[in-house]
């Protein structure tokens, strides 16, 4: 993946808040890792369903309606915590060449540019694109890496821990390796992004399952991704420069085996060694690899309807 050197970068809703804060405890007391299963004993309500969500659906979650609305979450934005400075630098896509973070924002530039041209006038971009480091706080609860990258539809946020990448969805899931990577998880998450804002995201009415609400929402998600990917290097931003010079099939391959690594089937292989289909939340890889491919050969949000395809 190459950016067009001239074009310029919009940092303005791309933060990182570095090392987690919890509410109550000093910076970076909040940090340490909650292993995955870990923390659950005496836990009550959300924090449960978010580690039953951690544990059961694992990674690129909504995640999740039902973590909203608890009563005892810190509805603070994570965006009164400081910003570390960490995307300062990236000014343009000669900068998004060089480094992975500033490729970041290039890619959450690609994704607000294509999604306005494909919603026209019923588009809003997510309120902020937010790394973090340990844990951090969201409108959908306190959340640590172990979850995986998410959005909260609570404050339009999408939440990425960078490790992840090299140190879940690689070491643990024995996913693939690459900066494409990332960027379809990031595209999958500005998904659900698209889905709050269009609605989508109210037709799950059953949570578990291969043919569920939820496994639906997940797949369309992928569907979204592939759609953007398809139409990335075409993309213009508001100044006529197309951002994305050049998306490989190497890229594009790289994402689907992404897609495949956390498919529900795979995960309960590596953690479970079984499988259950009726606790699937997310799809099976190969509902997943469908679905992104669905996406990136047809291109239309009409295709990408997973709530009224007859089987997913
Ligand atoms: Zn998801």
């Amino acid at each position: 993946m190459r950016f067009n050197p001239k074009a310029r970068l919009d940092r303005g809703r791309v933060k990182d808040t570095g090392q987690g804060r919890r509410g109550g405890g000093g910076p970076g007391s909040g940090g340490a890792r909650m292993p995955i299963p870990g923390g659950v004993g005496g836990g009550v309500g959300g924090i449960v369903v978010l580690l039953i969500v951690v544990v059961g659906g694992l990674l690129l979650g909504v995640d999740i309606p039902g973590l909203t609305g608890g009563s005892d979450y810190s509805t603070s934005r994570v965006s009164d915590a400081a910003d570390t400075g960490r995307y300062d630098d990236c000014k343009t896509g000669e900068d998004a060449n060089e480094s992975q973070d500033c490729a970041r924002v290039a890619v959450e530039n690609s994704l607000t540019d294509f999604w306005g041209g494909e919603l026209g006038d019923g588009f809003q971009p997510e309120d902020e694109l937010v790394t973090f480091s340990g844990s951090v706080d969201t409108a959908c609860g306190a959340a640590t890496s172990a979850v995986g990258p998410f959005y909260c539809p609570g404050d339009n946020t999408i939440y990425l821990d960078t490790t992840f990448f090299d140190e879940v969805l690689e070491r643990q899931l024995g996913g693939p390796d690459g900066g494409f990577v990332e960027f379809y998880v990031l595209a999958h998450e500005y998904g659900h992004h698209i889905q709050n804002i269009t609605g989508q995201m109210g037709k799950v009415k059953t949570q578990q399952g291969p043919q569920s609400g939820a496994v639906r929402l997940e797949l369309q998600a992928d569907c979204y991704a592939g759609m953007w990917a398809r139409d990335a290097t075409t993309t213009e931003d508001s100044q006529g420069e197309v951002l994305i010079s050049d998306l490989t099939q190497a890229d594009i391959k790289l994402a689907i085996e992404a897609a495949e690594a956390v498919g529900d089937d795979r995960i309960q292989e590596k953690t479970q060694g079984q499988v259950n289909e009726e606790s699937w939340t997310h799809g099976s890889a190969a509902m997943r690899e469908k679905w992104f491919l669905v996406g990136y050969e047809q291109g239309s949000l009409s295709a990408c309807d997973t709530f009224a395809a007859k089987r997913v």
